[in-house]
C-alpha cells in the first residue's frame, strides 16, 4: 500500500503572509502518493482564483503522515436551519452557543467576530465561562491543521462545507473545547454555522452578501493548558470518517 501525505497550500497578495501580504487562501488534505500531484494542482488554482484575488506568493508544504499518528474520528451530526435575515441568524446561533458557553462569552465572540477589519488566518480562542480572550498571537489566531476526511461522503455537499464539517468535527474532538462559531471570509458566501454538542448546525445569512471579512471563534470550557489544546489542533493529524 502507498503512503498517506498531508498536502498543506496558503496563498496571499502583496507577499508573503509572514512579511504582511494579504491572506487569500488556504487549504489542505491528506491524500495518497498518487493523488498528491493532481491535489497540488487543484490547491495551486484555488490560490490563483479565489473571489478574494489572485495570489502572487503561494507556499505549498508535503510531508509523509505516519499511520500510527493518524486518529480516526466519526463526522458529527448535520442540522440544517432556515433564516430570513442575518439578525434572525446571529439570534439563533447564539441560542445555540448558550447551551455550552456562558451569555457574557457567546456576546463577547460576536462582538469579537464583528470588530474585525481584516481577516485572521486563524481562529479566536475564548474562554467560554467568562469571554477572555486567550489565544497568543492576535493578529493570526489559532489555525487548524493536518485533517481530512475518509471514505465515501454521507450527502452531495459544496467544497465549504466539506472543509467546515472536516474542521468542525477535528474542533468538537478536541477535550476543552465546547463550542465553535463560524462565518466564511468569502464575499459570496453567506452560510455560517455554531458546532456544539456534536452537531454541526449549518445557519444561511450569518453575514450579508459581498462581505469580505469572516472568522471563527473556538470556546474553551476546562482547565487544560492553552498550549496543549492549540498543539491538538494544529499537529495532530486526524481523519474524519463521514
Ligand atoms: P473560511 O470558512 O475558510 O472562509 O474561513 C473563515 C475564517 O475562519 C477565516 O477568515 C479565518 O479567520 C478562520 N479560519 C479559516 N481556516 C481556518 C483554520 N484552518 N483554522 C482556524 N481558523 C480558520
Amino acid at each position: 500500500m502507498m503512503g498517506l501525505y498531508s498536502i498543506r497550500m496558503r496563498g496571499a497578495e502583496g507577499g508573503p503572509h509572514e512579511e504582511g501580504g494579504r491572506h487569500i487562501s488556504g487549504a489542505e488534505r491528506i491524500v495518497e502518493e498518487s493523488d498528491l500531484e493532481s491535489i497540488a494542482a487543484s490547491l495551486i488554482h484555488r490560490a490563483l482564483q479565489h473571489s478574494k484575488g489572485k495570489s502572487d506568493f503561494i507556499n505549498i508544504c508535503i510531508d509523509a503522515v505516519h499511520d500510527e499518528d493518524i486518529m480516526y474520528v466519526d463526522c458529527i451530526a448535520i442540522e440544517e436551519h432556515k433564516s430570513e435575515s442575518v439578525q434572525e441568524s446571529h439570534e439563533l446561533a447564539k441560542d445555540l452557543l448558550q447551551s455550552v458557553v456562558n451569555y457574557k462569552a457567546v456576546e463577547q465572540a460576536f462582538t469579537e467576530l464583528g470588530q474585525l477589519s481584516g481577516n485572521m488566518r486563524g481562529a479566536i480562542l475564548l474562554d467560554a465561562n467568562t469571554g477572555v480572550r486567550l489565544d497568543q498571537d492576535h493578529m493570526r489566531g489559532v489555525r487548524v491543521s493536518h485533517m481530512d476526511a475518509c471514505g465515501t461522503e454521507i450527502r452531495p455537499m459544496n467544497v465549504h462545507m466539506r472543509e467546515a464539517l472536516v474542521l468542525a468535527t477535528k474542533v468538537q474532538s478536541c477535550s476543552g473545547i465546547v463550542g465553535e462559531l463560524c462565518w466564511s471570509d468569502d464575499p459570496d458566501y453567506t452560510v455560517g454555522y455554531v458546532a456544539c454538542n456534536g452537531v454541526y448546525h449549518r445557519i444561511p445569512n450569518m453575514k450579508d452578501m459581498g462581505t469580505p471579512i469572516g472568522g471563527r471563534v473556538f470556546f474553551v470550557d476546562i482547565n487544560r493548558p492553552i498550549r496543549e489544546i492549540v498543539d491538538y489542533l494544529e499537529n495532530t493529524t486526524v481523519l474524519v470518517r463521514w
